[in-house]
């Protein structure tokens, strides 16, 4: 499907709860983190039911993710739902890790494809700094259980403040080549200021080209991270919200105050 500025738009992205089981500096507060109430948040029936109808419609690519999309109780049989939608040509997840070394082997056999995993640092002690308080060694482990279920290309998703030449990303930069991972870095941005980055090695952060859309947890269909658009598909049919939503997406977002990346999806 073609939006109005003739882009091609295939890519949903599902953020399936606003929790985490970590707290890194520039998602979330420490504390004080207002949360959708269990009550609103999309059943997996109401998540297959839309995907069914953006795929009909022209999705190909969908991403789960979150807040923690593993930190959401059976994730695995969402997985197994959407992955059973044959038009779909790329499943994956975006997580933290923490959990993957428990739920690998599952997300494979459920039929996800490959996983995106959040790294900033190889330093223990950066890394439970950024992520207050996350294990590291959870993260490895993890990285290496996705390796052995074949849940590939692993991307690791390296937060930047400045270049990719800073030493933390020169050091994730090193793991990933010695262990057959693809780095990204992303620079850190704040989507309130509009203080918007680029994906180094990525698609995100080019307007031009943007094919996504992006559904909240709460069941809010977004055409932009950078805008305050959003459409609720439990108030209309899921075509509608997903053409209003085509019909509405900026050419370029400017910033967002309802928008963050632990809600919206990152
Ligand atoms: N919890 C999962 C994880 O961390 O991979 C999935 C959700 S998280 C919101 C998705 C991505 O958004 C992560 O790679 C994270 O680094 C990125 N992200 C979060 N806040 C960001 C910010 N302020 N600027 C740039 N990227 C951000
Ligand atoms: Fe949680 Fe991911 Fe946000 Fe970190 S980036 S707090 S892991 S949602």
């Amino acid at each position: 499907m073609l939006d109005n500025f003739n882009r091609q738009i295939n890519y949903l992205r599902i953020s399936i709860t606003d929790r985490c089981n970590l707290r890194c500096v520039y998602c979330m507060p420490e504390e004080g983190i207002k949360l959708v109430d269990h009550s609103s948040i999309l059943s997996f029936e109401e998540i297959t039911e839309f995907t069914k109808t953006a795929v009909r419609m022209g999705i190909r690519k969908v991403r789960i993710t979150g807040g923690e999309p593993l930190a959401r109780r059976r994730a695995v049989d969402l997985v197994r739902m959407l992955s059973g939608i044959k038009e779909i040509k790329d499943l994956s997840m975006t997580t933290n890790a923490i959990l993957l070394t428990k739920y690998a082997q599952d997300l494979k056999q459920a039929g996800l494809m490959r996983v995106n995993i959040s790294l900033d640092s190889i330093d223990p002690e950066k890394y439970r700094t950024i992520t207050r308080g996350g294990e590291i060694q959870k993260v490895f482990d993890g990285i290496n259980s996705a390796i052995a279920a074949g849940l590939s290309p692993i991307k690791i998703n390296c937060v930047i403040k400045k270049n990719i030449d800073e030493p933390d990303a020169a050091a994730v930069q090193k793991y990933c080549d010695e262990n057959g991972l693809i780095a990204r870095f992303i620079d850190e941005m704040d989507i309130e200021k509009g203080q918007f980055g680029i994906v180094h090695g990525g698609s995100g952060g080019d307007c031009a080209n943007c094919n996504r859309l992006r559904l909240t947890s709460d069941g809010f269909l977004k055409p932009c991270l950078f805008s305050d658009i959003s459409f609720n598909i439990r108030e209309m049919d899921y075509a509608s919200a997903i053409k209003l939503a085509l019909d509405q997406k900026p050419e370029c977002g400017l910033n967002s105050y309802s928008n963050k990346f632990y809600n919206t999806g990152g």
